[in-house]
């Protein structure tokens, strides 16, 4: 060819083609091109992409801007609808394929980023599973509300405590018998220094309490406490527990029995029937076990009650005047009562648990079951 300019850049007149089949014949030539020049480009190179958009669709240089120029403005009218009508069809062919292989490109893009970087991207999605409260945070909560709602309130304490306030202000001195039942871990500290142990029950904070305040004190003391038992099925190391204290001037066995049965019907239901035997216990006197009718029977005896009828809760009774020495409280003039009871207990025999060790080894499978 005698020209070397691209058919763009010359006039339609310049090239002979006067007719409609002349011009179209044109734009399908310069379509032809375009889809030969599309087909070469290399799947994930944006910067082809981008040299191919702006040699077709650039305002100065590109080629479609070029035809618009050279073939549609020197056009004679009787020209201008063909050649106005083939260069907008040859230009949204143009787009279309330019974006489709965009996205194309984009999309190889990522595959080869990830590939190099390792991750596959046809894996499933990690899917972060919402925990849930463990059954003995569910207990420990559901006790709580029962007491706050009759006006107790919910004390914290330190589980390192001084034998004084585990064991001694507590009317439980040292080589009493009751200290055997309550063998505890103690803190391994220099020589000389004062002696240390992990708290065998949440009592201490009994006698912290009333140290600090005056009657009328009624508090309820949850945590963590520790003893020395090897693990079994009703055993563990650690455990919850949750200490109650009620001290005032006019305090009667007769209110420590109806706090004891409004709490009974409220975490065990409305038809639960409470009994109390006298029973022992260092910082009370007179001492009582609170036992339940059986929640499974109705008390008729089955094999969760071990066919009596009847269930021990907790321990309990009316606070022994000695402990009142110790605190500086004024034993003529007040009197209370205080109970413990074991969370887990608690927990088990609501949910129908039958080892303990259950609520301690974090299997999911068990614990979705309390949901
Ligand atoms: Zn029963």
């Amino acid at each position: 060819m005698s020209d070397a300019k691209p058919i763009q850049e010359r006039t339609l007149a310049e090239q002979g083609a006067a007719t409609s089949e002349g011009i179209a014949a044109l734009f399908a030539e310069v379509r032809a091109r375009f889809d030969r020049e599309a087909a070469q480009l290399t799947a994930g190179d944006l910067a082809a992409w981008t040299a191919l958009r702006n040699s077709w669709l650039g305002r100065s240089s590109g080629v479609i801007n070029a035809i618009g120029d050279n073939w549609l403005k020197p056009a004679p009218p009787e020209q201008k609808r063909v050649v106005g009508k083939l260069l907008n069809e040859l230009k949204a062919h143009v787009e279309s394929t330019l974006e489709e292989l965009r996205a194309r490109a984009e999309a190889a893009g990522a595959a080869g980023a990830a590939a190099s970087s390792g991750a596959d991207l046809s894996l499933p999605g990690l899917r972060r599973a919402l925990g849930t409260r463990h059954p003995i945070c569910q207990t420990l909560e559901e006790l709580e509300r029962i007491f706050l709602s009759i006006g107790f309130s919910v004390v914290e304490g330190p589980e390192i405590e001084t034998p004084y306030y585990n064991f001694e202000a507590l009317n439980i001195p040292e080589h009493h018998p009751a200290r055997d039942t309550m063998d505890t871990f103690y803190l391994s500290l220099p020589k000389g220094s004062p002696e240390l142990l992990l708290r065998t029950h949440t009592s201490p904070m009994q006698i912290h309490t009333m140290e600090r305040q005056q009657p009328p004190v009624r508090i309820i003391v949850p945590g963590r406490c520790y003893r020395r038992d090897n693990p079994d099925s009703t055993h563990s190391f650690a455990f919850h527990q949750i200490e109650g204290l009620a001290v005032d001037t006019d305090i009667t066995f007769c209110e420590f029995k109806g706090t004891v049965e409004y709490f009974v019907r409220e975490f065990l239901g409305p038809k639960t029937r409470t009994r109390l035997r006298p029973s022992y216990f260092p910082f009370t006197e007179p001492s009582a076990e609170v036992d339940a009718s059986c929640f499974a029977c109705d008390g008729k005896g089955c094999r969760i009650c071990k066919h009596a009828g009847w269930i021990k809760l907790f321990g309990s009774g009316m606070v022994d005047p000695a402990v009142y020495g110790f605190v500086n409280y004024d034993a003529k003039r007040i009197s209370g009562f205080a109970f413990g009871m074991g969370v887990e207990r608690m927990a088990m025999m609501r949910y129908g648990i039958s080892d303990i060790q259950l609520l301690y080894q974090n299997d999911v499978r068990f614990l979705r079951q309390f949901v």
